[in-house]
């Protein structure tokens, strides 16, 4: 018997086909994985059921009836709900707050503290989380904040809960609670959705299983049906466009970035690599296994990082991100909107950004020679914008992350780094930026690339170094890529498990 059904939901946003048509049913009390690499549409998807989008096209059904969740308020009077990867309370409330939000005991007008912490601690006590009610909820951990959702989800008696990527942040022993924690809301008959990338937990938990790629629906079956083998095939099974980048046929220069047991506590271990100029070398993982997080030691924002990095020989001082610059390193962070770009600033002022030392002389910003130099860059990478003066945010995806890299360009760094550089960008500013990564190497740029989709990694990369669990766990050369070899080496699947 069906209980959730989705049929043919569809969602656009801006230069993304998010989802494509998805259909598939969910059994009452059922726990139904939702698997995909990045950017497949999971997360879409349970955001859908949730409220927190609205699909563009296509019928929620539950428990027969048509549903539109419009905002969470009405997906949660429904009863469904959602534990989210990121913050989803008020940071400054207490636990007892945030989880009586909704429904504050009064008592002649005044707020009742003590019942409300009393409530907040029973919804607590159900879930077996000890966690102190009195504390601000910014100063939990990632796993005790999952908690915290899961209890207002129950104290809000859902009967379907969304759960995305929940172990992505957790510690094993978080994880063996929250499991035992999904046996026990099954026990009750709620409904999960389970979204993951992370084969082992899928088979410990989910009866039913959807794989989603690229926004389409590959297959949902039962979960004693399938096995990794064929579900890895699904995830990733797209046909990988191998044409050689030109780079390819040039022996690669000197050394010019030696990193040599790199560790920072609770982030990566003892990651030692070495990269040489004109070549791109891959870094790949899950999400989660630290890749963003060397990325980021490297270039000096990690005070706590021990270990030696050498830039042409030359040890840079760690912690130092001006010593980094200064060294010619540059990155492009995974959240251009965060760290890479300011959105409030014009597409000149963005891309002079990181080289305005150079422009500038007594204080003063050389106008005119910082219009040639956002000029000639943003037209080596047909950045499309109406103007060099509109503002960043009104641009596609694929525009904002070429301005992002003509602001390295803008600099001539020589070794530059790039955290999922086309996560989330269309198709076209995808083989754009791709092109570019390849002429950039051709020029002698040690390029770095970190990403998540194994066929943009396996195709622009000389070589492959994969992560997993904050540990460098091997290093593939570029007659040996394949899927299999990297999937094997990321998810630390036996030998022979995967075909
Ligand atoms: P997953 O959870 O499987 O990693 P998502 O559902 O987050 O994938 O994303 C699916 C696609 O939709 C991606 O291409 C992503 O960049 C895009 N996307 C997701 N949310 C938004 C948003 N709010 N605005 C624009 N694009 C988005
Ligand atoms: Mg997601």
């Amino acid at each position: 018997m069906s209980f959730i059904s989705f049929h043919d939901i569809t969602k656009r946003f801006p230069g993304v086909l998010a989802l494509d048509g998805v259909s598939f049913e969910v059994a009452r009390g059922g726990c139904h994985a939702l698997i995909g690499e990045n950017g497949a549409g999971k997360s879409t998807l349970g955001k859908i059921l949730a409220g927190v989008y609205t699909a563009d096209d296509g019928e929620i059904q539950l428990a027969g009836q048509p549903i539109h969740p419009a905002n969470p308020l009405i997906a949660r009077q429904l009863g469904i709900a959602m534990v989210h990867q990121e913050l989803a309370f008020c940071p400054n409330l207490t636990v007892a707050e945030n989880l009586c939000l909704g429904d504050l005991p009064a008592h002649a007008g005044w707020l009742d503290r003590s019942r409300m912490r009393q409530q907040a601690r029973a919804m607590l006590d159900e879930i077996e989380a000890d966690i102190d009610v009195d504390r601000p909820i910014g100063e939990l951990s990632t796993g005790q904040e999952q908690l915290v959702q899961i209890a207002a989800a129950l104290g809000t008696q859902a009967q379907v809960i969304v759960m995305d990527e929940p172990t992505s942040s957790l510690s094993a022993h978080e994880s063996e609670h929250l499991f035992k924690l999904l046996a026990h809301l099954k026990e009750r008959g709620i409904t999960v959705i389970y979204v993951s990338h992370r084969l082992e937990e899928i088979f410990q938990l989910c009866d039913t299983v959807t794989v989603l790629r690229d926004g389409r629906q590959v297959a949902t079956e039962r979960v004693a049906d399938t096995n990794r083998d064929r579900i890895i095939h699904q995830m990733i099974g797209r046909e990988v466009v191998s044409h050689t980048p030109k780079n390819m046929s040039r022996p690669p220069g000197d050394e010019v970035l030696r990193v040599e047991n790199l560790s920072s506590p609770g982030k990566f271990n003892n990651v030692s690599f070495s990269l040489r100029a004109g070549e791109v070398l891959g870094f790949a993982g899950l999400v989660g296994a630290g890749r963003s997080e060397v990325a980021q030691a490297i270039f000096g924002l990690d005070d706590a990082a021990t270990g030696k990095v050498f830039v042409h020989g030359k040890e840079l001082s760690l912690g130092d991100v001006n010593a980094a610059l200064a060294a010619g390193i540059g990155l492009l962070p995974e959240d251009r909107k965060r760290l890479g770009l300011v959105l409030k600033m014009n597409c000149r002022e963005n891309t002079s950004l990181a080289a305005l030392d150079r422009l500038t002389r007594s204080g003063f910003v050389r106008r005119s020679e910082e219009q040639s130099l956002v000029q000639r860059h943003t037209e080596r990478l047909q950045v499309r914008t109406p103007s060099f003066e509109a503002p960043i945010d009104g641009l596609s995806g694929g525009n904002q992350q070429k301005i992002a890299l003509a602001k390295w360009l803008a600099r001539e760094c020589d070794i530059l780094i790039v955290d999922e550089p086309t996560r989330g960008v269309d198709v076209g500013a995808k083989a754009e930026i791709h092109r570019l990564l390849d002429e950039l190497a051709c020029q002698g740029l040690a390029v770095l690339l970190i990403s998540s989709e194994l066929p943009e990694v396996m195709n622009l990369s000389r070589r492959i170094l994969v992560m997993r669990e904050g540990e460098l766990v091997g290093e593939l050369e570029r007659a040996d890529f394949s899927q299999a070899n990297l999937m094997r080496l990321m998810a630390g699947v036996e030998a022979g498990a995967v075909g």
